[in-house]
């Protein structure tokens, strides 16, 4: 599939750089004791420190510290053992201090590297450049009195990881692959909740677009998308736009935009002119971070099975193909459902592709439609996977099962019991079935003629016939071997 847009002269290719900002999953702030909890009233999380009292002094938080060098190692990223805090000042009322304590020019991680993947199988590798450490600032509301702005400064200094990638993102769907990607990861280290919706995990959206081959454009900046759809629209609808610029013989200027969720189009919000002079300088409260190798080291042993090592161990051990690999452990809570239905049965490894069907299709949809997690399901891992054994040993038809499965969903039983109780084994007796069949063709008498003078379709018609006469339970192998040897000796 190209990637390419088709202008009214040209074809373009986007070229796209995210700046993800993911917030620390810690219970304190990065440089204070306050909590971090979502939803909390206004103002009640606010140390001296996060309203920046004057004479007060931040103190490092060692955990937040430890959560960035485990996410820069699960980005396979280089692990800076010398890092530095600045200070980027700019005013804004929901910044007290009027500074805001980031990392520049020295990060505290390197170069790294995600991989995302494709229906086709294919995948592409994102380069990360840098993943510093900075706090976040306050909040503006201004949709509690009609004539005043609140400030409410419960975020103020909460850890946010800023990830910055290299401009090797080509679409929109590429961008959502990529976020997904680094939200599954972080959520597999637990170094960040991942909750788009509570802005947990939000980005900046650098756009350009050139000629195939040509050197990059002229790139616009969308700030602070909370959505992977907004911001695929956002790419999509800008991307166009800069296209349209630059064949009416248009300019592209180095802006700052802000999206519009309900138009679906972006706006400038400011000009490379009016851009800020941060002043960086090195936090004069705080030392340079240095982190020695041991000390990195013991991190690397904290570190889980994270996304690609269980593609991979799902490719090599299950045979599942990479994209439906990739799909599974995009999610760990249904990636470990996944492991727990394998683990509890030592044949249902050689059913996995079986398993991963009533999973992702039949399991999902009941899910969905009663919008529960996969971790509340009422049914468990273990039970969906005696239903794979029932259907793979021929005690019932894959159809009955999608009814035994809703039963259990509804009423948490086993599938041995829903099977008992409402008589669904399967019939594999030849006499039970051959009775049936006898009876259905006697019934059709004219559609055997038409059938034996060459109207081989009708074959399904007696199959299904025969299906419903048995309620469902006929097997279906041994079903269509009796229809065809009874007709075949009618000749
Ligand atoms: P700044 O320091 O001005 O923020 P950076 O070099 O850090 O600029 O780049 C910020 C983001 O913009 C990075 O994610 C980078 O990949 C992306 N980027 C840089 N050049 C382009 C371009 N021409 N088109 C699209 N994205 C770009
Ligand atoms: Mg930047």
């Amino acid at each position: 599939m190209s990637n390419l847009i088709k202008g009214k002269k040209y074809e373009w290719e986007t070229v796209i750089g995210l700046e993800i900002h993911a917030q620390v999953k810690s219970n304190s702030k990065l440089f204070s004791n306050s909590s971090t909890a979502f939803g909390s009233k206004p103002n009640s999380q606010v140390s001296l420190v996060d309203a920046a009292m004057p004479g007060m002094l931040p103190v490092i938080n060692k955990y937040c510290i430890e959560q960035a060098v485990k996410t820069g190692i699960g980005l396979k990223a280089k692990i800076n053992n010398y890092s530095v805090f600045d200070r980027k000042n700019y005013f804004y009322a929901d910044l007290p201090q009027g500074y805001q304590i980031s990392q520049y020019k020295y990060p505290i991680v390197g170069e790294g590297k995600v991989i995302i993947d494709f229906k086709d199988g294919s995948s592409k590798d994102i380069r990360i450049v840098r993943l510093h450490l900075e706090q976040d600032a306050g909040k503006s509301l201004h949709d509690q009195n009609p004539k005043k702005t609140y400030v409410d400064l419960n975020r103020s200094g909460v850890a946010l990881m800023e990830i910055v990638s290299e401009p090797d993102i080509r679409s929109a769907d590429e961008a959502g692959l990529y976020i997904s990607k680094i939200r599954s990861i972080l959520m597999y280290l637990g170094t960040c909740d991942g909750n788009m919706q509570e802005g947990s995990l939000r980005a900046d959206v650098n756009i350009s677009v050139r000629k195939p081959g040509y050197e990059y454009g002229t790139r616009c900046e969308i700030k602070n998308l909370n959505s992977i759809k907004f911001i695929k629209q956002a790419i999509n609808y800008e991307s166009q736009r800069q296209v349209e610029v630059l064949e009416e013989g248009g300019v592209i200027e180095q802006n700052t935009l802000l999206f519009n969720t309900s138009t679906g189009k972006t706006r400038p919000m400011r000009s490379k002119e009016e851009a800020h002079d941060y002043r960086y300088f090195p936090d004069p409260d705080l030392l340079p971070l240095e982190i020695d190798q041991e000390e990195i080291n013991k991190l690397k042993k904290t570190i889980p099975e994270l996304p690609d090592d269980r593609k991979k161990r799902y490719v090599e051990d299950y045979n599942l193909s990479n994209y439906d690999a990739s799909v599974l452990t995009a999610d760990k809570l249904v990636s470990d459902y996944f492991d727990n239905i394998i683990k509890s049965d030592k044949t249902l490894k050689e059913s996995s592709k079986i398993v991963v069907n009533w999973l992702t299709s039949e399991l999902f949809s009941l899910l969905n439609e009663k919008n529960i997690e996969i971790n509340n399901s009422p049914i468990t891992p273990e039970n969906l996977g005696r239903l794979v054994k029932l259907i793979k040993e021929d005690i019932i038809s894959g159809k009955i099962a999608k009814d035994v499965l809703v039963e259990m969903f509804n009423t948490k039983e086993d599938p041995e019991k829903i099977i008992e109780r409402k008589g669904l084994k399967q019939v594999t007796n030849t006499s039970e079935i051959e009775i049936i069949v006898e009876e259905v063709l006697e019934e059709n008498k004219k559609m055997v003629e038409q059938y034996l003078s060459g109207k081989d379709k009708l074959l399904g018609f007696f199959v299904g016939q025969s299906m419903q006469k048995s309620k469902g339970k006929a097997n279906p192998k041994i079903l269509n071997e009796i229809l065809k040897s009874k007709l075949s000796k009618k000749h």
